[in-house]
C-alpha cells in the first residue's frame, strides 16, 4: 500500500525529538510538508501556516498537530474541515468541550481523529493493564515529579492559562492511569499550587476513586531536582505492581517483568497508520476530563514566583 502523505504543523521540540524520526521510520507514512511560524526543515517543504501549506500541497492526506496546545483547535477544525485526518499531541485540547466539538467535525468530515496519548504506548503500560485485569486493585499512589526547568526551558506557553503547567507531565500519568483502570475515575479532591506570576500551577495533589471506592493519589510536582519520579505503584490481593520511568520498566513484588523493547512513537505511528486503515476515530479524553476537573474543584494555593 502507498504510504499516507503526511505534514507536520507546529515544528518545536517533540516534532523534532519525535514525530520527524518516527516519521521517517515509519512503513505506513511520508512527510511530504511542515508548517511552522518559524521553523522549517531543510529537505522538506516548509511553509508559516496550516493554510499556505494547503494551498502549496493540497495532496497531503493527514496531518501531525504538534503545536502549543493553545493554538490546536482552530488548525485540527480546519484540517478536518478539509476532509484531512488528524493526530493531536497530548492534551488534544485546552478544553473538554474543543476536544468533543473535534470529534462532531471529524465525523461530518469523515476524517479519522486520534488522539495519540504517547505515554500509553510505552513498552510497560499493556503488560501491566493485563497483569491488573486479573486482580482486586486495593489502592494506587502515582508520583510524577520531574524539573521543569530541566524538560522545558524557554516555553513560557506552559505557564499561561491552557498551557497546563505541572498537568503538562501529569496527565501523561492520568493516560496511563486511566488505560490501567477498567472503570469510569471520579476526581473527589484537589489542590493546586500557582506561583503568583503563573496562570497555571507548579505542583498539584489529586485523590481520585475507582466505581468500587479504590482510592487513588496522585502527586505532581514540577521543580523535582535530583532523580526524576514518574511511577505508578498498585497494591493489589496479589501484591505490589510498580511501574516506573514514564511506563517503560514494569515489576511486581519487586520482581522485573521482562518486556517487549518498542519506542512510544513508534507504537503511536503504527495505531494512527491502523486507525487510518479501518477509519476510525480514537479520542478518549478521560485524562484531560480529570485535568479540567481538577480546575473545577481544586483548592488553590498561591506558592513562591517562578524564576526560570
Ligand atoms: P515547543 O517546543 O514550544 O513547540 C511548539 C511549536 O508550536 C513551536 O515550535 C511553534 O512553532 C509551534 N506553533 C505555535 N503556534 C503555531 C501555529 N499557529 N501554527 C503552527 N505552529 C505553531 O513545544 P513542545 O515541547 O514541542 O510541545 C508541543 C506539544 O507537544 C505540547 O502539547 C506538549 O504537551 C506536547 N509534548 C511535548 C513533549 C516534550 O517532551 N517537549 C513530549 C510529548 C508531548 P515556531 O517555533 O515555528 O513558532
Amino acid at each position: 500500500m502507498a504510504k499516507v502523505k503526511i505534514a507536520i504543523v507546529g515544528l518545536g521540540k517533540i516534532a523534532r525529538d519525535q514525530h520527524v524520526p518516527s516519521i521517517a521510520a515509519s512503513p505506513d507514512f511520508e512527510l511530504i510538508a511542515v508548517a511552522s511560524p518559524h521553523h522549517g526543515l531543510e529537505d522538506v517543504p516548509s511553509y508559516k501556516s496550516i493554510e499556505a501549506l494547503l494551498q502549496a500541497v493540497p495532496g497531503v492526506e493527514a496531518f501531525a498537530l504538534c503545536t502549543t496546545p493553545q493554538v490546536r483547535f482552530d488548525i485540527a477544525r480546519f484540517a478536518l474541515e478539509h476532509g484531512k485526518h488528524v493526530l493531536l499531541e497530548k492534551p488534544p485540547g485546552v478544553t473538554v468541550s474543543e476536544v468533543r466539538a473535534l470529534i462532531d467535525i471529524a465525523q461530518r468530515n469523515a476524517a479519522v481523529l486520534f488522539a495519540s496519548w504517547h505515554s500509553r504506548f510505552a513498552q510497560a503500560v499493556e503488560p501491566a493493564r493485563s497483569w491488573l485485569a486479573a486482580r482486586k486493585v486495593l489502592g494506587i499512589a502515582v508520583t510524577w515529579k520531574e524539573d521543569v526547568r530541566v524538560w522545558h526551558p524557554g516555553q513560557p506557553w506552559i505557564w499561561k492559562a491552557g498551557g497546563l503547567g505541572v498537568f503538562d507531565p501529569g496527565i501523561n500519568a492520568l493516560s496511563i492511569l486511566t488505560r490501567l483502570m477498567p472503570g469510569a475515575l471520579a476526581l473527589k479532591s484537589a489542590a493546586l499550587f500557582f506561583p503568583s506570576n503563573c496562570e497555571t500551577p507548579i505542583a498539584a495533589q489529586l485523590s481520585l476513586s475507582d466505581p468500587h471506592g479504590v482510592i487513588t493519589q496522585v502527586e505532581l510536582d514540577f521543580l523535582q531536582t535530583g532523580p526524576q519520579t514518574w511511577s505508578i505503584d498498585v497494591e493489589t490481593d496479589a501484591g505490589r505492581l510498580k511501574l516506573s520511568m514514564g511506563g517503560t520498566v514494569l515489576t511486581v513484588n519487586d520482581e522485573p517483568v521482562p518486556t517487549v523493547q518498542a519506542t512510544e512513537y513508534g507504537n503511536v505511528y503504527a495505531h494512527f497508520g491502523r486507525l487510518l486503515r479501518e477509519r476510525r476515530i480514537d479520542v478518549d479524553y478521560a485524562p484531560l476530563q480529570l485535568v479540567a476537573d481538577a480546575f473545577l474543584c481544586g483548592r488553590r494555593v498561591a506558592v513562591d514566583p517562578f524564576i526560570e
